[in-house]
């Protein structure tokens, strides 16, 4: 099983997986008790919903090629994205890039950050438990240059020499089937200034990868440099890089593209890590089993409905999100942000409206925000926020209409809670 072909984004990073259909063939084979073989699990989300179900029609999934697809449910292979997730922490060095201070102090950029920010955006359905057992750091028997690690940089040959090595080093401090997933915090002055290449990656999935302690290390995020874009921030947001890469672990895609984040902006931080604080769609919040299949909504029949949503942010079990699928592969999503929990520098409260297509592979634009004030330049100055779609959201009196399919979103009212009422209708 070869890694699929890795595309290099500008400044970005990949997300590194296997082909899905050939995963779930290994998965079933590999009857493994080991927490880091993640496929002897079920994934996380909906999947208990049989497609019948009144939920099913907004299940959308892609073709068969999709490597990493939005599509629900998950397939098995990811880590586990609710309850108690165990999180092994190796800080790694090498003898041409020695690490400057203490290895808990690199730790320390992304704890407690990491595990408050799961908390806060699952509403405590993901308990993380990061672990760094080593202490110190784990010098690499080979220089970092001799391993070959570049931006778009493909598992073999550089990564599994890399993870062989971890595992090697780490293996007499460390029982790998303790954990659900990896994190590589690599000492910073390893590579490139992360302002002129994101080397961050994660490889998830990977049945393939170097087993230790009989189990195959499947999914691994690797952090590099320090995403500091000298603002003096650093130290409160820094750490959102590793959301993003256990992002890829628990099965969600890139939503940023060559371009840019310019198609879903500071909404979901799988399109934007950088800067101010933000969360994850409540489509990701309902793929990764954080949001009950009550507080859903599916608009599938023809006819007017009125839904009544709460905001994302807050906890509690209002509805929180209507779909209204277009096929079996895409639709529309709703929802109410507000300034709450994650989302720090949300400027416009409203009812955000997106095309999510499950047929779209991860970093190819498989999630697109509708703006409802095009070309205004948006409502933040947050740096490393994409302004444009800052003020994106509907406001009461606005609606959204897909001219090729009559899909009509209408926001009709808000009260002070900042419950929003919308009008969906379809012919
Ligand atoms: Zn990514």
């Amino acid at each position: 099983m070869q890694p699929s072909s890795r595309r290099i984004r500008p400044r970005r990073r990949t997300a590194a997986l296997f082909s899905v259909s050939v995963l779930t063939l290994a998965v079933s084979t590999s009857a493994g008790s080991g927490q880091l073989a993640t496929g002897s699990k079920s994934a996380a989300g909906p999947i208990s919903l049989a497609r019948s179900s009144p939920l099913g029609p907004c299940m959308i999934s892609g073709s068969m090629g999709v490597q990493m697809s939005e599509g629900i449910p998950t397939p098995a292979g990811y880590a586990r994205s609710t309850g108690t997730v165990r999180a092994l922490n190796l800080m790694v060095d090498f003898s041409d890039a020695p690490g400057q201070g203490k290895a808990l102090d690199r730790f320390g950029e992304f704890f407690p950050q990491t595990t408050e920010w799961f908390r806060t955006s699952s509403y405590g359905r993901l308990d993380y438990r990061p672990q760094a057992p080593t202490g110190d750091w784990l010098r690499m028997p080979k220089s970092f240059k001799e391993y070959g690690i570049e931006r778009g940089a493909p598992f073999d040959p550089g990564y599994r020499e890399l993870v062989q090595d971890i595992v090697t080093t780490a293996d007499p401090k460390v029982n790998f089937q303790d954990y659900d997933l990896l994190n590589v915090l690599i000492t910073p002055n390893a590579g490139p200034s992360a302002l002129d290449t994101v080397l961050s990656v994660t490889f998830a999935g990977n049945t393939e990868a170097p087993v230790a302690d009989g189990v195959p290390v499947a999914n691994a995020s690797f952090v590099y440099s320090r995403q500091d874009d000298g603002s003096g921030s650093y130290a409160e947001t820094g750490y959102r890089v590793l959301p993003h890469e256990n992002g890829h672990v628990f099965g969600l895609p890139d939503l940023y593209t060559q371009d840019g984040g310019g198609a879903v902006g500071h909404w979901d931080i799988m399109s934007e890590d950088w800067g101010a604080d933000n969360d994850l769609l409540g489509w990701h919040k309902w793929k990764l089993g954080w949001l009950d299949d009550s507080q859903v909504g599916c608009v599938a029949e023809p006819g007017t409905t009125e839904h009544v949503l709460a905001p994302l942010a807050e906890p509690g079990t209002d509805g929180k999100l209507v779909f209204v699928p277009v096929d079996s592969k895409t639709g529309y999503a709703v929802e109410v942000r507000t300034q709450a929990g994650n989302d720090e520098s949300v400027c416009k409260s409203g009812v955000l409206i997106y095309k999510v297509n499950a047929d779209v592979d991860t970093g190819q634009g498989p999630i697109s925000v509708v703006d409802s004030t095009k070309d205004s330049g948006g409502c933040t100055r947050s740096p490393n926020v994409h302004a444009e779609l800052s003020d994106a959201p509907f406001s009461p009196g606005q609606y959204f209409k897909d001219l090729d399919t009559g899909i009509r979103i209408t926001v009709a009212g808000t009260d002070p809670k900042g419950n929003h009422r919308v009008y969906v209708t379809r012919h």
